[in-house]
């Protein structure tokens, strides 16, 4: 048996809607067929009031023993550090992070906001919030650069905005089946089965990519990258080898990736402008490239495309992927 607490800072809850919507296996299985127990789920729970910090006590004390604790949503740290602004079950929130992180044997900080602070973390970070272990893409959060849980391990942690429900079942099971010493972590503390492929890899539109056919939102054919910021080429995750409800993904469906598994995520801190939109130089050359990309030899590259694309124009050659969507 894996006891398992579920606890929400600053979210919204997606995270626990995706994990609701796991296929293989599905919540019930994990409870079923693989001994995981939910000690409590703010959305799943039947436990209310002094139940629920009854039982939170009793952990900390040790009566009651917790194998995982997973975290939700970034830790609110407002005002001045207080957590005042995130009270729960009688205390701040945060402090009961601190001390159910200190007896959990594996801690797992799930999505975007837990990881790194997401969305409630973009200045001017009225609630301070931050991740459990990363602001943003530097190390440290609320419990600091060198926490270690139980088990020796740091933070696991399973970004996305929201993370996909296979990352989160997956390491879940690996964790009750005594597997997870076969899981690496990079150096942002995810795991690398899931974290180290791009979203592009299995993208229906990398010939476009690489081509350098321009895609628009919603319109199929051509790739996204070039005017609709997709982050495809720089964000590492699964999307496009896992399905999402096994059927598809953003960029199967003519939506940019937003790079929501990537600490840097909302990109550009949601300035005005940037959303939606590929940042660029002299308003043709993009200012974020796929890693590993000489920017040199990819600007002149991307140069010599523009160059050529505007002579076909000229002289009505023009070979732009034809717009099927309508
Ligand atoms: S749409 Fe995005 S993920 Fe797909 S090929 Fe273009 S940049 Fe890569
Ligand atoms: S496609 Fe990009 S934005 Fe969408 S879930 Fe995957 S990593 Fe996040």
């Amino acid at each position: 048996m894996t006891n398992i607490l579920w606890l929400q800072g600053g979210a919204c809850s997606g995270n626990t809607i995706s994990f609701m919507c796991a296929e293989e296996p599905t919540v019930v299985e994990l409870v079923t067929d693989f001994g995981i127990n939910i000690l409590y789920h703010p959305s799943l729970a039947l436990e209310i009031g002094r139940q629920v910090s009854n039982l939170l006590e009793d952990i900390v004390r040790g009566r009651v023993h917790m194998d995982i604790f997973v975290f939700e949503g970034s830790v609110i740290q407002g005002p001045n550090g207080s957590g005042t602004m995130n009270n729960f079950a009688e205390r701040p929130m945060l402090d009961w992070v601190r001390d159910l992180s200190n007896v959990a044997d594996y801690v797992v900080a799930i999505g975007d906001c837990a990881s790194w602070g997401g969305i409630p973390a973009v200045p001017p970070n009225p609630t301070d919030s931050t991740g459990l272990q990363f602001h943003k893409g530097k190390k440290g959060g609320f419990l600091g650069p060198d926490f270690k849980s139980k088990s020796g391990l740091p933070v696991i942690n399973i970004p996305g905005c929201p993370a996909h429900p296979d990352w989160m079942t997956q390491i879940l099971v690996a964790i009750a089946t005594g597997r997870i010493k076969d899981v690496l972590i990079d150096d942002l503390q995810r795991p690398t089965t899931f974290f180290t492929d791009f979203v592009q890899t299995g993208c229906t539109n990398a010939t476009s990519f690489s081509q350098k056919i321009e895609g628009g939102f919603g319109k199929r054919g051509g790739c996204l990258f070039y005017e609709v910021g997709c982050r495809g080429p720089m964000t590492r995750a699964t999307c496009n080898r896992i399905l999402w409800n096994r059927q598809s993904s953003k960029t199967r469906t003519n939506h940019p990736c937003l790079g929501c598994t990537e600490p840097g995520f909302p990109h550009h801190d949601l300035e005005k402008g940037s959303i939606f939109k590929t940042m660029k130089y002299l308003g043709f050359l993009p200012k974020n490239l796929p890693p590993g990309s000489s920017r040199l030899g990819y600007y002149a590259q991307a140069g010599a495309a523009k160059l050529v694309s505007a002579v076909e124009k000229t002289f009505g050659m023009d070979h732009k992927h034809p717009d099927t969507s309508k």
